[in-house]
């Protein structure tokens, strides 16, 4: 294999992440070292506070502007402020965040370094010019998003047409219930499993220049809608044989 360490970044406000059990299954998988540190976002300088909030967006419909952050916004980056309770989301471009991450990490360490993150990360699409939420974000370092876990991936179409013919609170929670299990919330005890799948992603990525996997019945597999990553991350929460088969190969067990 390319690594031969991996760094894991953790993300304290999502205790859920379990990075210590993260720690155990990777190196269960791959014949890898792993170390766990802090969150990555905590004991920067002012200028790197500022230089993360320039990438924040605002319009999902234009390509990325630098914006100009107001001190409140860059205290807010400073205080590493849980997001997941916020009503309104903050978002940022994935690539430009990764720049500056890519930037402060100025370690020689032949190391994959993974950073845990609950800012919610998106990037452009050039086909149809808007913003998408994504999980995942770069090769190395990555970035993965846990609020994108929870946003990026569709929920059921129904629940959508549920809150649209009604908009008062009442009724949001009603729905909301209606809903319970059926996609990821922001304290749900499955994130841990659901990350183990985005893990194998990046690391698939790395090694073999290719993250992703056709078949639902493979952790490898890119849902865009929760039931799906649901089935492939934890009723399924298997590789195919194509990629059992490669990940064999890459940790020369054959
Ligand atoms: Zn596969």
């Amino acid at each position: 294999m390319k690594i031969s360490k991996i760094i894991l970044y953790d993300e304290p406000t999502v205790p859920q992440i379990q990075l210590k059990k993260l720690e155990k299954f990777i190196s269960e998988t791959f014949p890898i070292k792993v170390e766990t540190r802090e969150n990555f976002f905590q004991d920067l300088n002012e200028s790197d506070y500022k230089e993360i909030a320039n990438t924040r967006i605002f319009d999902l419909k234009k390509s990325f502007q630098i914006h100009n952050p107001t001190v409140d916004e860059i205290n807010i980056e400073n205080q590493n402020k849980d997001m997941s309770n916020k009503e309104e989301m903050t978002l940022y471009d994935g690539f430009e965040l990764l720049k500056t991450i890519s930037r402060i990490i100025t370690t020689d360490e032949k190391a994959l370094h993974i950073i845990f993150t609950n800012k919610l990360t998106c990037t452009f699409d050039e086909n149809d010019f808007r913003y998408h939420a994504r999980v995942l974000i770069g090769s190395n370092p990555v970035i993965i998003s846990t609020t994108g876990a929870v946003e990026a991936p569709a929920k059921p179409k129904q629940y959508y047409l549920d809150l649209m013919t009604d908009f008062n609170k009442e009724r949001i929670d009603e729905i909301k219930k209606k809903y319970k299990g059926e996609f990821l919330e922001y304290d749900d005890s499955r994130l841990s499993e659901v990350i183990e799948g985005y893990l194998l992603q990046a690391i698939m990525y790395y090694e073999t220049g290719d993250a992703f996997c056709e078949h639902k019945k493979c952790r490898l597999f890119n849902a865009h809608w929760q039931k799906d990553l649901f089935f492939s991350q934890i009723e399924n929460k298997k590789l195919c044989n194509k990629h059992q088969k490669i990940i064999k190969e890459l940790t020369n067990q054959v």
